[in-house]
């Protein structure tokens, strides 16, 4: 049985201030919520206030990124440790850090790896390009970001490995995929490579998120879906009422 999850995503979104509001009042719509792991994942500037505001609420604090390597001449990046203070998630190989950030599937395991041996929850991203899409290459694409991205983890961490099937075309466009493609991919590529990995049994066990413009009027199309387990939630996520709905929905 995989209890369902939801996260958001801030992305680069809400100042310190704003922050702090959303964070307030979303908390308390959300922590009556049960049987249904919920996580919000604000800007790194956020998280120290997040993490005191949340506690207690049963709501899971989520960083966006991370850098691999314990510490060191990196500037501008965040360590596994420093993340591990406040933080219980972290998001990985999102397709906005693949596309502008040059993240590779090589450094999402590095990333992957990091968070295993520090005890991170990661929230692993992978997904097709629209060109991918349109030249009918999403089995193959998503099979290799998921064997690749997903490579060297020990068979006891896998199972608290969670991944996002996000396809990048869907991704704040508002034009999502639907429900039965969505469930396809999950099916027939993203579970497949994981039983590769880990395993038959780990791979029922993992959960597998969808993603790309989700909302609270398509939600329940995701989530009926046998291999869909949740969502992770970008745009939305910004919306007390929305982010609220979804989360119900997927405890539904
Ligand atoms: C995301 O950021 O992972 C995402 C899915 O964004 P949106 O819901 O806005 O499409």
């Amino acid at each position: 049985m995989r209890k369902p999850f939801v996260a958001g995503n801030w992305k680069m979104n809400k100042t310190i201030a704003e922050a702090r509001d959303l964070i307030t009042k979303m908390s308390a719509e959300l922590r009556v919520i049960s049987d249904v792991e919920k996580v919000l994942c604000p800007p790194f500037m956020s998280l120290m206030d997040a993490f005191k505001l949340l506690e207690g609420s049963g709501i899971g604090l989520g960083a966006q990124n991370m850098h691999w390597e314990e510490k060191g001449a990196f500037t501008g990046e965040v360590s596994p440790a420093m993340v591990k203070e406040l933080c219980g998630y972290v998001i990985l190989g999102h397709s906005e850090r693949r596309a502008y950030f040059g993240e590779t599937d090589e450094i999402v395991n590095r990333k992957l790896i990091s968070a295993q041996s520090i005890d991170l929850t990661p929230i692993v991203c992978v997904g097709e390009t629209l060109d991918q899409y349109e030249s009918k290459l999403t089995r193959e694409v998503v099979s290799k970001q998921t064997s690749l991205s997903l490579r060297d983890v020990s068979p006891t961490f896998a199972p608290r490995i969670v991944v996002a099937y996000e396809p990048v075309w869907a991704i704040g466009t508002g034009k999502a995929s639907n429900g039965e493609e969505a469930n396809a991919v999950v099916k027939d590529v993203i579970r497949p490579a994981l039983a590769e990995l880990f395993g038959n049994e780990t791979s029922q066990a993992i959960r597998v998120l969808y993603g790309g413009s989700v909302t609270s009027s398509n939600a329940t199309e995701f989530f009926g879906q046998p291999d869909i387990d949740g969502a992770l939630v970008g745009g939305a996520s910004l919306k007390i009422d929305e982010f609220a709905a979804i989360t119900k929905a997927a405890a539904q």
